[in-house]
């Protein structure tokens, strides 16, 4: 049977926002998007719901996330001022600390969180992202985890590369047609040059979508490019050699074949003219995560030259080790506000950024991140269920309409 939605606002962001919009939904599909006048003649025998002063928006993206470390809400504040004791920190009680269990639970709460602030795709990085793959299933996301590999030590990368083709092989066995497997080489202060090769062809060969963390730190500039500070004494206590790049993180990257799988590279905020060249001649994506930047004093990636020069850009919250939420529509206004400091990025822009933008960032393109006829059902959110706060659960406020998720039928 044929149900319409109507809204004060539709915004299908491939095409402008319709006011009294109204969608059609037949099955699990979205049968047409159009003016209420419009679609309520097409289908006259449909049911109706008016979800009145509201806005039906595509379900939003997050295309850098890790879901395994929602259990860390607000537990490294107290090192934010030192990235190496925050990433120390964080390291330790992730592999210490915390069981199976503990991250199985913990990814499913961050995917729950995740649905409520309506976001229905996510870019998931993880350890062990078996487990964030089964909770992103169950929740009944769309995405691709990306499985993490590690090694700094040139000694050890035949033993880490095969361990990380290894665990995409587990993670094959259960990905679908919704979650599909991806691996991230984690920085270029954790991951060795030849290594970092080594992955690089994997990632063509196999056709397996690659993500990494990129030009982020201060910490990490001086590593790469000077071989010093708090990542270099590091490695040296642990008698772990290293050479230096020499260049900015993105022309070590490209050096290091990297750039040739077009990855998705999170942060990008040390990039320069040179390095936005490279991003944009090569194809490779941004995950923009402006809250994470600023929360632990990173600095500010340049929005508006991505979006200027036609490099792809979505959004991405972090954990909420570094954000706190994980809310896209939050994290879009950030992003347009904290942007102004170069041009005046729109609130259209962001919005394009955390739907279409975003799902193109995750190879998602034309499946989610927008309303469009054909499209899925569940690419379909009401935009009270974004006002939630995520994190802080208000069930006074449950079943208030949300089309995404297991509600949606199958597609
Ligand atoms: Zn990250």
């Amino acid at each position: 049977m044929t149900m319409i939605y109507n809204a004060r606002w539709v915004l299908p962001v491939a095409t402008a926002p319709i006011e009294h919009g109204a969608i059609a939904i037949d099955g699990p599909r979205i049968a047409a998007v159009g003016p209420q006048s419009v679609i309520c003649g097409r289908f006259p025998s449909a049911s109706t719901h008016d979800f009145k002063n509201s806005a039906i928006i595509p379900g939003l993206v997050n295309t850098h996330t890790h879901l395994e470390l929602t259990a860390m809400r607000g537990y490294l504040e107290q090192e934010e001022s030192d990235f190496f004791a925050w990433l120390r920190k964080l390291t330790r009680a992730r592999l210490e600390q915390m069981t199976a269990d503990d991250i199985q639970v913990s990814a499913t709460w961050g995917a729950c969180e995740a649905v409520r602030a309506g976001i229905t795709s996510v870019g998931d990085a993880s350890d062990s992202a078996l487990l964030s793959m089964r909770a992103i299933q169950e929740v009944g996301m769309r995405g691709v985890v990306f499985q993490e590999s590690f090694g700094p030590d040139a000694r050890l990368v035949a033993e880490n590369f095969d361990r990380l083709k290894s665990k995409v092989g587990e993670l094959r066995e259960v990905e679908s047609a919704l979650v599909r497997t991806g691996i991230s080489p984690h920085a270029p202060y954790s991951v060795c040059g030849p290594q970092l090769e080594l992955i690089a062809d994997y990632a063509l060969s196999e056709r397996l979508p690659l993500m990494m963390h990129a030009a982020e730190s201060a910490a990490e500039e001086m590593f790469v490019r000077d071989g010093c500070g708090i990542f270099a004494d590091g490695l040296k206590n642990r008698n772990i050699e290293w050479t230096t790049p020499g260049v900015s993180t993105l022309q070590h990257l490209k050096q290091r074949g990297i750039l040739e799988t077009q990855p998705l590279l999170a942060h990008c905020i040390r990039v320069d003219e040179n390095d936005l060249v490279a991003l944009h001649e090569t194809n490779s994506k941004v995950a923009h995560c402006p809250k994470s930047n600023a929360k632990l004093g990173h600095g500010r990636a340049p929005l508006a030259k991505f979006i200027d020069r036609g490099i792809a850009v979505g959004l991405g919250s972090d954990s909420v080790a570094s954000n706190n939420t994980s809310d896209i529509l939050e994290e879009a206004r950030f992003a347009a506000l904290v942007a102004r400091a170069d041009r005046q990025v729109s609130a259209g822009e962001v919005f394009t950024t955390a739907t279409i933008a975003g799902a193109r960032c995750l190879g998602l393109g034309g499946v989610v991140g927008e309303l469009t006829e054909g499209a899925g059902l569940r690419s379909i959110v009401d935009f009270g269920v974004c006002f939630l706060r995520p994190g802080c659960i208000d069930d006074s406020r449950s079943g208030q309409g949300s089309l995404s998720g297991r509600q949606s039928g199958e597609c």
